[in-house]
């Protein structure tokens, strides 16, 4: 089922940049693997997945440890700062960030650690109450605070769309991050590390692609519907 699931996944992000005229080495798929077995995502290493996506800081700790050392490991769930310090190190970007708080506590972790952390910043485009993440207009502001800090570097921005049956609702939101990372980029205030943009999730990240994602996360598209109950 893995195989099929990943080959499907993978001709519809190739028609997606293809239809966006894009090519398709400008998507990266982080292959969201929260809540399966450690067997599964043996079984995608094995199928040539090399980026994992987690959203606990122990679960994706857990499986670092018992997974092979090339694993690419992306934190996507919210980040308390208390965790930071298990984490660092470990992740190849953590997708998460929504406060300046958290963004020192990683700067000093990462700090100790004699390391630079990858980050993204978590946009709420929609403003939904239930969801993190910063508001559009404080995006810029939050990157110039952030750009000071020597063992952060931001990447790009990140953003979680809302739950709608028809993917096409959620267009104009993708539309909307895209300008503000294009807008980021020119504006050069980041010192010019920023070139990720995290968008799209298995219901919608055609249309993400579409409107310029350069990074998707694919959970039940690719390992199959969550059980939370186990
Ligand atoms: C779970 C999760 C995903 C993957 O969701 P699917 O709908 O299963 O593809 C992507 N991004 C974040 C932040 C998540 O928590």
């Amino acid at each position: 089922m893995l195989k099929e699931n990943l080959q499907e996944v993978e001709k519809r992000i190739t028609a997606a940049c293809e239809r966006a005229g894009r090519s398709r080495g400008e998507v990266t798929l982080v292959s969201v693997s929260k809540t399966k077995p450690v067997e599964m995502l043996r079984e995608a290493y094995s199928l040539g997945v090399r980026v994992f996506g987690e959203n606990k800081v122990q679960e994706l700790t857990e499986k670092y440890d018992a997974l092979p050392d090339d694993i690419r490991w992306h934190m996507i769930g919210h980040l308390q700062t208390n965790k930071v310090k298990y984490l660092i190190g470990k992740t190849e970007l953590i997708h998460s960030v929504d406060s300046l708080k958290l963004a020192g506590v990683i700067e000093k972790e990462s700090e100790k650690r004699g390391c630079v952390t990858d980050i993204l910043i978590e946009v709420n485009v929609a403003q939904e109450e239930s969801k993190f993440g910063l508001k559009m207009e404080e995006v810029i502001p939050f990157i110039k605070k952030a750009a000071q800090f020597p063992h952060i570097n931001v990447r790009g921005l990140m953003t979680i769309a809302p739950f709608v049956e028809n993917p096409e609702k959620n267009r104009t939101i993708f539309a909307d991050l895209h300008k503000l990372y294009v807008d980021i980029k020119d504006k050069n205030i980041d010192n010019g590390t920023v070139n990720i943009l995290s968008m799209g999730m298995t219901n919608d990240y055609e249309v993400a692609i579409e409107e310029g994602a350069t990074m998707v996360r694919i959970g039940t598209g690719i390992f199959g519907a969550r059980n939370y109950n186990i």
